[in-house]
């Protein structure tokens, strides 16, 4: 039964995402009060380069994933704590992913992240990221596009055409965090199309 995606069921269930479900944003912006000012933020941030796909890649040189980790205040709004860019081209090199930075800022120094702390990202995190958020007290993920949207599709940097993904199926957000004790929530689609925008 594959209710991968399906906004009310939090956890991967299946292993497709399932197309044209109109009231997801809708259900999951009621759900989570503050969800979509921060994704909000995550596509003004990419639509703030025209042209992506042509000429930011030459210009910034990275890849179009934002992320960010948010705590849910008093009243269960969620609050930014951390926004992050992937910086993997400009900095951090195979480590500068969206999702890493943001837990890296995110942490402030400290071992784990505050509890009921959110990551948020555009699209899918890797194993990678799901794993740092895990081992770093992280609960809840929510995301946008899904890791089987961008298998396949690359992009120009370096006058090269680079994979945005080239890590296989099982490497993926699903794998690491639904197998864990106890396993994270793993909420995907939210927004899927303004991420795929920039794909
Ligand atoms: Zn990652």
């Amino acid at each position: 039964m594959a209710l991968y995606g399906i906004p009310n069921i939090e956890k991967f269930q299946g292993m497709e995402p399932l197309p044209g479900y109109p009231d997801i944003n809708e259900v999951l912006e009621l759900q989570y009060p503050g969800l979509k000012d921060i994704f909000d933020s995550f596509y003004s941030v990419l639509n703030a380069q025209p042209n992506w796909r042509d000429e930011i890649m030459f210009d910034r040189n990275e890849f179009p994933f934002e992320a960010a980790i948010a705590v849910p205040d008093e009243n269960g709004r969620l609050i930014t704590l951390a926004m992050a860019s992937n910086n993997t081209r400009s900095s951090r090199g195979s480590l500068g992913h969206a999702e890493t930075e943001a837990i890296f800022y995110g942490l402030k120094g400290e071992k784990h992240l505050p509890k009921g702390a959110v990551l948020l990202s555009s699209v899918e995190p890797c194993a990678m990221c799901a794993t740092g958020f895990h081992n770093s007290g992280g609960e809840k993920v929510i995301f946008s596009a899904f890791q089987s949207d961008i298998r396949g599709k690359s992009t120009w940097v370096d006058d090269m055409s680079k994979p945005f993904r080239s890590e296989p199926e099982s490497y993926s957000a699903k794998a690491f965090l639904l197998e864990r004790n106890p396993a994270a929530v793993v909420i995907g689609g939210y927004r899927r199309q303004d991420a795929l925008r920039y794909m």
